[in-house]
């Protein structure tokens, strides 16, 4: 293997990708220079098919290349296979990852249809088992993973730390001349906790293209300065996420800081941004917003993406923000059908502005842009489209028309997909 040094980006795009080894799940590819895969939790009781089947479907439409559910008790293994047949009706073929903690050895046991059915464990180093039972505890369920032919995540986590491994490297750091801080330590701690238990697993017969790691902290600098050494250690495919980032904007703002780093330099195979949601708030909330950050990017493209003006005293009419949450809407529900009927859509790009002063500027840089009428301004609003004035809407309709004109362009600049 040879040492991933992150190398300085370009100035205006991401560094090339960290190499790392390609693996399968199902049929997405994690690793080995394809795109970074989006990827979700369920927050439903597994026990209960129905809703966990709908909300995994919910989430795969939304986008999640990847869906882990929780895999906690036994009546929860039993329900995974009908889980699995559910979605199987509902057309969704979405790869299911199951999340395994103590008790994940006896479960896979217990329930074979369950092992068989998932396309990927997930096992926390942490909490697999204490004391003597740790290491047999997950070779056992490292030797489900051989037997179904299924790849393995191992994620280590903050929250959950070895407590053997911490105790010993902190042995270790005592007797140092010059002893690191205590985050050092523990930072050392979650990833070896990771590194070794990948080694056992493979000396256990599990190939490197099954494994997969990760090491979550929750906060910002700690999570960089982790995956940074993790990366540079091992070519193991990297899952990447802020270990609860918390509610609305903050754990948006906090994923998307820790995460937007380490993916400039190349760091990062797979992503999921663990929000709290509102009370009642969809679950889909986490995947919109692991798409955004990686198109904002500009690593991948999943749905056109409204530039908008943030406005200011020079409109001080609602209609121009209005107007952008209009199209943005549009958009994303006409993008379940866009993108199976036209080749390269997710592509387009639209601004909706609020004055002449940026407005005909930034509508002239994307494929349509409307400029409004700020305060004192002619009533009037040019729309461009591929940097050309088009033409002029004018009275109480430009809303209808804009989306019209939009609907018109996405039929016309994008090729009908063949079978
Ligand atoms: S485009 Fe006009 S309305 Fe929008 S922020 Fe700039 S000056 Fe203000």
């Amino acid at each position: 293997m040879s040492e991933f040094v992150p190398q300085k980006p370009h100035p205006a795009a991401p560094a090339p990708r960290r190499p790392s080894v390609a693996v399968q799940i199902g049929k997405v590819t994690v690793g080995g220079g394809a795109p970074v895969v989006v990827q979700s939790m369920t927050n439903t009781d597994t026990e209960d098919p129905a809703s966990t089947a709908k909300q995994v479907a919910e989430l795969a439409r939304a986008g999640s290349e990847l869906v882990r559910i929780t895999v906690n008790t036994p009546a929860a293994a039993a329900a995974v296979p009908r889980i699995a047949e559910r979605l199987a009706m509902m057309g969704v073929e979405v790869p299911i990852v199951g999340d395994f903690h103590y008790n994940g050895h006896q479960l896979l046991e217990r329930e074979p249809a369950c092992a068989e059915v998932l396309a990927k464990y997930r096992i926390n180093p942490g909490n697999v088992g204490f004391g003597k039972k740790k290491d047999s505890q997950f070779g056992a369920i490292i030797e489900k993973a051989i037997q179904y032919g299924k790849p393995v995540r191992i994620g280590a986590n903050w929250g959950s730390l070895d407590q053997g491994m911490l105790t010993a490297l902190m042995d270790e750091n005592a007797r140092r001349a010059e002893p690191w801080d205590a985050s050092h330590v523990a930072r050392e701690a979650l990833i070896r906790s990771a590194l070794d238990s990948a080694a056992l697993a493979e000396k256990i017969g599990l190939p490197r293209e099954r494994i997969i790691l990760s090491c979550k902290v929750s906060g910002v600098q700690e999570l960089i300065a982790v995956y940074r050494d993790l990366a540079a250690r091992c070519d193991y495919a990297l899952h990447l996420g802020l270990t609860e980032a918390g509610m609305g904007s903050k754990g948006i703002t906090a994923s998307s800081a820790a995460l937007a780093v380490l993916l400039q330099e190349g760091i990062g195979d797979t992503i999921r941004i663990s929000l709290t949601p509102e009370p009642g708030a969809s679950r889909t909330g986490e995947v919109i917003v692991a798409q955004e950050l990686l198109q904002t990017m500009g690593l991948r493209s999943f749905t056109p993406l409204v530039t908008a003006c943030p406005g200011c005293g020079r409109t001080t009419s609602e209609f121009f923000q209005e107007l952008a949450k209009t199209v943005q809407e549009h958009v994303r529900e006409q993008m379940p059908v866009w993108r199976i009927k036209y080749d390269g859509v997710e592509n387009l790009t639209l601004a909706v502005m609020g004055c002449i002063v940026n407005g005909p500027g930034e509508s002239k840089h994307a494929n349509i842009g409307i400029s409004l009428p700020g305060n004192g301004e002619a009533p009037a609003a040019p729309v461009f489209i591929d940097g050309e004035k088009a033409m002029t809407l004018r009275g109480d309709r430009i809303a209808e028309e804009f989306v019209g004109i939009l609907d018109d362009y996405v039929a016309r600049r994008y090729a009908a997909r063949t079978g």
